[in-house]
């Protein structure tokens, strides 16, 4: 694998990676681009302890409703057109994002009031291409290229981890126009997080609290005990619906060891998580016969905090319910946070499982 960091116009810095040595990595970016935008800021909510990144600078990014090939800003460039990649061709290549979330470039930030407090959005968005080919998806990536993107992915997470002001590295990949996603093309994204999520605190503190063990080791265990929501496993990774899911299809993916994050994964790891991954990506797809949406998320461990008590894992989960049908967030979720879900965890597994290559359910 061969790693190359260039720069951008606007002084963004994109990183190829590539399977040969000898890939030609000389490519110039020569568009006229605007000056790089300010972080956004930070404003801490005193009622949930939360912070929320205000990004009004994000209203103005450019919107991409077509997602033609022609006009993919994450296809290569040609020699008559350019987009965020200079060179003609890559495997794959991960950037600063143009109208990141945090950022290292600090603007003015002023005290608000209300009981809040207020800081920039120090940190760091990244764009992560997982193939070239426009109209692939990361479930027909050969196991030779999800090994690559996880060497990119454990790569960025060490980068980002080392970061001033980075606690926490989430590597996410959102797919599909219900989600959201305003680019076709197949990628992911990486946020350095100056904070600790809610989420990864909340699954802390609850891990702090269990005396047994460890309660992620010990859920993944029961699971594998239980089996009837197992979709998937190997030697290495064990793949199930969990007991409790919040969506009406959702999958949680464990390694057998337990490790804080991406960049401590062995290379046997990564090679026996890429097809069980994929499987169960085509099982999604395969479900209802249509496009799934889905957002894939990596929970790793903080930065500086708990990483012995963190487990590292992917939650995938899909918002269709049915042909046609979408679960959205209304009341009691967007509200409450309280998750009302209209699909039987065990019934999910049994058809998510179905979809499955027979010999990935060995275990
Ligand atoms: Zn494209």
């Amino acid at each position: 694998m061969k790693r190359t960091i260039t720069h951008l116009a606007d002084g963004r810095e994109l990183i190829y990676f590539d399977r040969r040595d000898d890939a030609d990595r000389s490519a110039i970016d020569r568009r006229m681009l605007d000056p790089r935008p300010v972080a956004s800021e930070l404003r801490y909510d005193p009622l949930t302890e939360e912070w929320i990144a205000i990004a009004g600078h994000r209203q103005t990014r450019t919107f991409q409703p077509t997602g033609t090939a022609s006009e993919c800003p994450l296809c290569p460039s040609s020699d008559t057109r350019s987009s965020e990649i200079p060179a003609h061709d890559y495997d794959v290549v991960v950037f600063e994002n143009r109208f990141p979330s945090f950022s290292g470039n600090f603007g003015t930030y002023s005290e608000v009031g209300g009981l809040s407090e207020v800081r920039p959005g120090a940190g760091r968005c990244e764009v992560v291409c997982f193939t070239s080919e426009h109209s692939s998806s990361f479930s027909r990536l050969s196991t030779d290229q999800v090994e690559l993107v996880m060497e990119a992915w454990a790569d960025r997470t060490a980068e980002l981890s080392g970061i001033e002001g980075v606690e926490q590295v989430f590597c996410f990949e959102n797919r599909g126009e219900e989600i959201g996603i305003t680019l076709a093309h197949p990628h992911g994204q990486i946020y350095g997080y100056p904070y600790v999520t809610p989420r990864t605190k909340l699954q802390l503190a609850a891990a702090k609290r269990y005396s047994k063990g460890n309660l992620f080791a010990d859920v993944l265990a029961a699971e594998r005990a239980e089996g009837t929501r197992v979709v998937a496993a190997n030697e290495l990774w064990t793949a199930f619906v969990p007991a409790a899911a919040r969506w009406p299809y959702e999958v949680h993916i464990y390694p057998h060891r337990q490790v804080p994050d991406l960049a401590a994964l062995s290379e046997a790891e990564r090679s026996a998580f890429a097809p069980l991954y994929t499987s169960v990506l085509r099982a999604f797809d395969d479900l209802f016969g249509v496009v799934m949406p889905y957002i894939s998320a990596w929970h790793q461990a903080p930065v500086r905090q708990d990483r012995e008590l963190a487990y590292l894992h992917l939650e995938l989960f899909s918002i269709r319910r049915a042909p046609g049908k979408l679960k959205y967030l209304a009341g009691s979720e967007s509200a409450m946070g309280a998750f009302v879900n209209d699909v039987l965890p065990e019934e999910a597994a049994r058809m998510i499982r179905s979809q499955v290559d027979h010999y990935q359910i060995s275990y």
